[in-house]
């Protein structure tokens, strides 16, 4: 078996799962500065996904490609701390403002410039945006196949790869020629810890805006040593429509955006008796929570 060429998507998330009351800005918009950013979970189960298929297959190279700011550099590091070989960071002032639309535009053009990739594996959805349309969209912009909400890795070899994916009441099992956009559930295998080999093959690795600010010791060990270098991609390299990009590339507008804290008095304690279900599900409908 040949190795493959594999993306993995990864996105540096606020972690939404520890917020607290400086979460929310008053403008409605997440205050990510007061928030630890995160691999996102499902990222790592794509991942894992990834090197189960280089374990299987020892030559395949494992590209973690993310598009944030500077500092979601971390996370290709950590990527590479579990087994990636390199990673590619898109990062330009020019992509803030990005909803889904633009975001896998600018991310669809930075796969077109990689080519010759087999897979490009993504987490089913993001914690902060929680809308799991960039890997769709990402796999109509390639015009290339794609299997949602995978949770196990069935097969793969130089024609197709098969995927068991998750449905809401079992499970199904189908295969795609390659290349094809594989999106990961939660359901998936966790992804395995750091490596110490490769964390000190990796703990210098650096983009060349974090190189600015090294010691000159690190930057000559960076310079020597070419796997430590940290692409990054700006919107000229990508070859991106700038008017795709950023605010003016993104139909979404985001009316309001509410931080509920939920009252220990709000909670209301319902017993599996008809009554208490009919009643709960009056309440529902009435508050056009559900109908
Ligand atoms: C009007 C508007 C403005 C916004 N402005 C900003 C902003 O300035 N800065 C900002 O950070 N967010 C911004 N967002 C949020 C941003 O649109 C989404 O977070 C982003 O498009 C990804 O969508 P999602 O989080 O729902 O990802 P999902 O679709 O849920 O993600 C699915 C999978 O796609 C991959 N993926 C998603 N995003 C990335 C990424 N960036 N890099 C690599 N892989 C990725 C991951 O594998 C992820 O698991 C804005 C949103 C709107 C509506």
């Amino acid at each position: 078996m040949k190795g493959f060429k594999i993306v993995v998507l990864a996105k540096q998330v606020p972690d939404t799962r520890n917020v607290g009351k400086d979460a929310m800005k008053e403008d409605g918009t997440v205050n990510r500065a007061v928030l630890p950013a995160i691999f996102n979970p499902e990222d790592l189960n794509a991942l894992e996904l990834a090197l189960r298929i280089k374990d299987l297959s020892p030559k395949t190279e494992i590209t973690i490609l993310t598009m944030g700011p500077p500092r979601a550099a971390e996370i290709i590091r950590e990527g590479m701390y579990r087994g990636a070989d390199n990673g590619i960071l898109i990062t330009d002032k020019k992509f803030a403002g990005s909803d889904t639309l633009a975001t896998s535009y600018a991310i669809s053009q930075a796969l077109k410039k990689i080519g010759n990739y087999d897979l490009v594996i993504a987490g089913r959805q993001a914690i902060d945006g929680d809308t799991a349309q960039v890997g769709p969209q990402v796999a109509e912009k390639l015009d290339i196949p794609q299997i949602t909400y995978a949770e196990e890795l069935v097969s793969i070899n130089d024609q197709k790869v098969t995927i068991k994916r998750r449905l809401e009441n079992g499970v199904e099992t189908v295969s795609s020629p390659m290349p094809t956009l594989i999106t990961v559930h939660s359901s998936a295998a966790d992804c395995r810890p750091r490596n110490a080999k490769h964390l000190m093959k990796f703990k210098y690795a650096k983009t060349a805006i974090e190189l600015d600010e090294a010691s000159e010791d690190e930057k000559a060990l960076v310079n020597n040593r070419a796997y430590l270098k940290i692409q990054i991609w700006t919107v000229e390299d990508i070859k991106a429509d700038i008017e795709l990009l950023g605010l003016s590339g993104s139909p979404t507008k985001v009316k309001n955006i509410e931080n509920i804290v939920l009252q220990a008095k709000e909670s209301k304690v319902l017993t599996d008796s008809n009554t208490d279900i009919n009643s709960f599900i009056k309440e529902l409908m009435e508050n056009h929570t559900i109908g």
